[in-house]
């Protein structure tokens, strides 16, 4: 490398420096030019600083590769911004004045749309005559915090034509009171899809909704009011100093929205986006997920990527389990793919050489997708796949050993278990059952049998905040008799970082702070491994860096 090629454009120094990388995991200063790490090491690294330079005195605080957010819906997410956040809402009284004073403030809304409605969060099932008393005169909805269900008052049934009931497919259900209507409860993606069209938000939803292109294809200034609403998400993410992510939902769209703004420069993470392939599609879909993995394929966006839904979610009880649910003889609810043709279709993503993730909670739904790779593995023979299960909330024991033996990763969010977070103890785990809470949320378990873990949010399902989810995850207390699940600070952080990298297929590119690889950085607030656990979700972001850009900068730290 020729000397001018070596002036660092960044130097950031005087850092507590984990670079998860296991050869030389600390240093105290990084420099960057050209969008990479040109060199890490001491403090004698200031003297590649020339006349052009940025150096940054980072005072002591902690250095790391960007955070890796490994399942998220950034489209879902940037848009729902502009919601109702009802997180911490409980009872008829707050619930009201919530709802009135987000219509007061948005007059023009067609739909008045709140995110974050505990299952809870009345105490009771909530039906279309409770949301009719809060507002009757406009369409107003709100969805679960796990976004699997949502609730409506009648007028945003009877605009979405839901009123009557609908016939829906397998697992999506408009849930019918006895007197013959809607009662208000809508069950899965497509269920509550004719709710949120109505704010016109429908096209943003098909990548998670069913996977198909919006058509007609939206025009430029469509595109761009989509854009703006991922610019909005991305700059929240960039802010939590996410530098990476990998999309759960997708099709096409969403990848041509986001190489727009790559070609205009405002694109400020690294984004993984997977084919969708729902239960209605034949083998011959995944041709489509070929196109997009040729047409996506550099440094900012991925495809080579097909995601997939196996079951639900406990509080539905649409969790595929292998056992009845607690109190509900009979009830295990059923997977969204057999178990022969979820190995047809594994075995053939494997086969055109595309990463497979699927979503699968109940124990049930996480032994059919351990199946299926399986038996891609026997059938195509070994190749660094890297297949991953998303969320894992509930295992048999038996089924443990078999995520590290077949290389399976197991992408787990700290947010998620009930009460390690904002996700209340009840109902889910009444619905789980005491007998089975040692065999829930594992993740210390699943390491330690193997498995490559990732860590993620899930945003908007929780808090894309990575330093609340580390709390999360090294706050954690056990379920009477369960065992301690939690991973220590190095390994939580190698879950947002190394681990994630890993697990996208971007370990050559990101997630470790080593010379050639991307400039990816992020400054904490403070000395992570001094500041006291409380005091993490506050600990702050300092400096996001992506590709050597600074995506987001603190008080003290702006350019
Ligand atoms: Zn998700």
């Amino acid at each position: 490398m020729k000397a001018d090629e070596m002036q660092a454009e960044l130097i950031i120094t005087n850092a507590r420096v984990l670079t998860m990388d296991a050869a030389h995991p600390r240093a105290e200063a990084v420099a960057c030019a050209g969008g990479r790490i040109i060199a890490v090491g001491g403090r004698d690294l200031e003297a590649l600083a020339g006349p052009q330079t940025r150096v940054i005195d980072a005072g002591g605080r902690t250095l790391l590769p960007g955070f890796v957010e490994s399942h998220l819906h950034l489209v879902l997410g940037g848009a729902e911004l502009a919601h109702l956040q009802l997180g911490g809402v409980h009872g008829a009284g707050p619930l009201t004045a919530a709802f009135r004073a987000y219509a007061a403030a948005n007059p023009d809304k067609p739909l008045l749309m709140a995110q974050g409605a505990d299952y809870t969060i009345l105490d009771k099932p909530v039906t279309r005559h409770d949301l009719d008393a809060i507002i009757a005169d406009r369409p107003i909805a709100m969805t679960a915090p796990d976004h699997h269900t949502v609730w409506a008052n009648t007028a945003a049934l009877r605009a979405a034509g839901l009123l009557q009931g609908a016939a829906m497919p397998h697992g999506h259900e408009v849930v019918m009171a006895p007197d013959g209507t809607a009662s208000g409860e809508l069950r899965e993606f497509e269920a509550f899809a004719p709710v949120v069209a109505l704010g016109g938000e429908a096209r943003l939803n098909l990548g998670i909704a069913t996977g198909e292109e919006p058509s007609p294809w939206p025009s430029d200034a469509d595109m761009a009011i989509d854009r703006a609403k991922i610019a909005r998400g991305l700059a929240h993410c960039a802010a939590h100093g996410i530098t990476s992510m990998v999309n759960m939902d997708g099709n096409r769209y969403t990848l041509e929205l986001l190489a727009g703004m790559r070609d205009a420069g405002t694109l400020t993470a690294r984004v993984k986006v997977p084919f969708h392939f729902k239960p209605h599609m034949d083998l011959a879909a995944l041709d489509r997920a070929a196109q997009m993995t040729r047409d996506f394929n550099d440094d900012w966006l991925t495809c080579n990527f097909v995601k997939m839904f196996m079951d639900g979610v406990m509080d539905s009880r649409t969790a595929f389990m292998l056992q009845d649910y607690p109190g509900v003889p009979g009830h295990r609810a059923e997977p969204l793919f057999s178990a022969p043709r979820f190995a047809e279709i594994a075995t053939e993503v494997d086969r055109r050489g595309m990463q497979m993730a699927v979503h699968a909670i109940g124990d049930g739904a996480v032994r059919n997708t351990i199946d299926g790779y399986e038996a891609a593995r026997l059938a195509n023979g070994w190749r660094d796949s890297r297949h991953r299960i998303e969320h894992i909330e509930l295992i048999d024991r038996a089924d443990i050993a078999r995520l590290g033996t077949l290389g399976i990763v197991a992408s787990v969010q700290p947010p998620h278990p009930p009460g390690a977070m904002d996700f209340p103890l009840e109902p889910t785990l009444t619905l789980i059952g005491q007998g089975r809470w040692r065999d829930a949320y594992l993740w210390r378990t699943l390491a330690e049998a193997g498995a490559p873990i990732a860590f993620a949010s899930d945003w908007p399902v929780t808090d894309v905040s990575v330093l609340r989810g580390l709390h999360a995850a090294l706050a954690r207390v056990p379920y009477p008799g369960c065992g301690d699940e939690r991973l220590d600070l190095m390994a939580s952080l190698h879950g947002y970082t190394a681990g994630g990298a890993w697990a996208a297929h971007r370990d050559g590119l990101t997630g470790r702070l080593v010379p050639g690889l991307a400039a990816d950085l992020v400054l904490l607030g403070g000395d992570i491994e001094v500041a006291a656990l409380a005091g993490l979700p506050e600990l702050g972001i300092a400096l996001t860096i992506c590709g050597g850009r600074i995506t987001h900068a603190g008080p003290g730290f702006a350019p």
